[in-house]
């Protein structure tokens, strides 16, 4: 069923996964549901790959859809794995597709770690069952894992797999290092467009470590954090707008849609910036 919607309403979804990364609809079939949804203005942010880029726009084009080209790159900062989106860039850039393709080198040999680690404790196979869900095997990841458990019935969703199995201190945790901070904020900026950090509630930090984060994303010249994210609860909202606020950060929102009914987030189906917000997009 569309989303019936009022004229004025302008929804912007600026995070979203598809086939390219752990997402399981393809660019095209992505682009599509958002339009469905309502979505105005579309960004499809694949971890560490734009190979759905030219896609995603031409199906965007095709329904009158505004589409904006994205990536979201795994960074590793102070021994934490954050996401920092990258808007606007060019999907052709060669110093931001080299940085892209240097992050995903590894993971084909975490991924074997994981295989064996999951083995220990009695999941065999998970591997080959991780590898059956990925479309693009250069970008095989934990939600590709988390599905194979769920789909063997060892866990009951995939949120659950990543409580007991796969974030750290679990047994198929496996630690990766991604490219830092400094990088991808570069790699981004090299590609001419603009850095968001990633649903920030999700760092699990405390007030003071994310200070730092803010204070140091903000010093390399990081445009945006995630105020509204499909990660944030809605008491996380207006505190990630305070901060956004007084970091001199413009907010942005999106909604990290992966796959239907997964885990109850809806592409589009975000709520407005709070007041306090400066949008990124009225930089656009
Ligand atoms: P990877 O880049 O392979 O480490 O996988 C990261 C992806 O795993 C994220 O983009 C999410 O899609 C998913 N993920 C991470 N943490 C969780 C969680 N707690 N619950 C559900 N999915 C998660
Ligand atoms: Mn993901
Ligand atoms: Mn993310
Ligand atoms: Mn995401």
């Amino acid at each position: 069923m569309p989303f019936l919607k009022p004229d004025f309403l302008v929804i912007f979804d600026l995070h979203c996964h598809s086939t390219a990364s752990d997402g399981v609809l393809t660019p095209a079939a992505l682009v599509a549901r958002a339009h469905e949804q309502g979505v105005d203005v579309l960004s499809l942010t694949d971890h560490d790959d734009m190979r759905g880029q030219a896609d995603a726009a031409r199906a965007a084009l095709a329904l009158g859809l505004r589409y904006v080209p994205g990536v979201e790159i795994s960074v590793t900062w102070s021994g934490h794995t954050l996401h920092i989106v990258g808007l606007g860039v060019d999907p052709e850039h060669p110093q931001l597709l080299a940085g892209l393709s240097a992050n995903r080198a590894g993971r084909a040999e975490r991924a074997s770690q994981m295989g064996e680690a999951l083995a220990r404790v009695g999941i065999p196979g998970a591997l080959e069952g991780a590898y059956a869900y990925a479309v693009n095997k250069d970008l095989i990841g934990r939600t590709h894992f988390a599905r194979y458990l769920v789909e063997e019935g060892y866990v009951k969703d995939v949120k659950t797999v990543f409580k007991k199995y796969l974030v750290k201190g679990k047994p198929g945790y496996v630690h990766h290092q991604w490219a830092s901070l400094t990088e991808a904020v570069a790699w981004v900026h090299a590609a001419g467009g603009q850095a968001v950090l990633a649903h920030p509630g999700r760092c699990n930090f405390g007030r003071e470590k994310m200070r730092a984060l803010l204070a140091e994303f903000r010093d390399l010249g990081g445009e945006a954090i995630e105020v509204v994210t499909g990660s944030h609860t809605p008491e996380q909202v207006p505190i990630y707008a305070e901060l956004a606020d007084e970091f001199g950060l413009y907010a942005s929102s999106g909604s990290d849609f992966h796959a239907p009914g997964e885990d109850g987030r809806e592409l589009g189906r975000l709520m407005s910036l709070p007041p306090i917000c400066r949008p990124l997009w009225a930089t656009w």
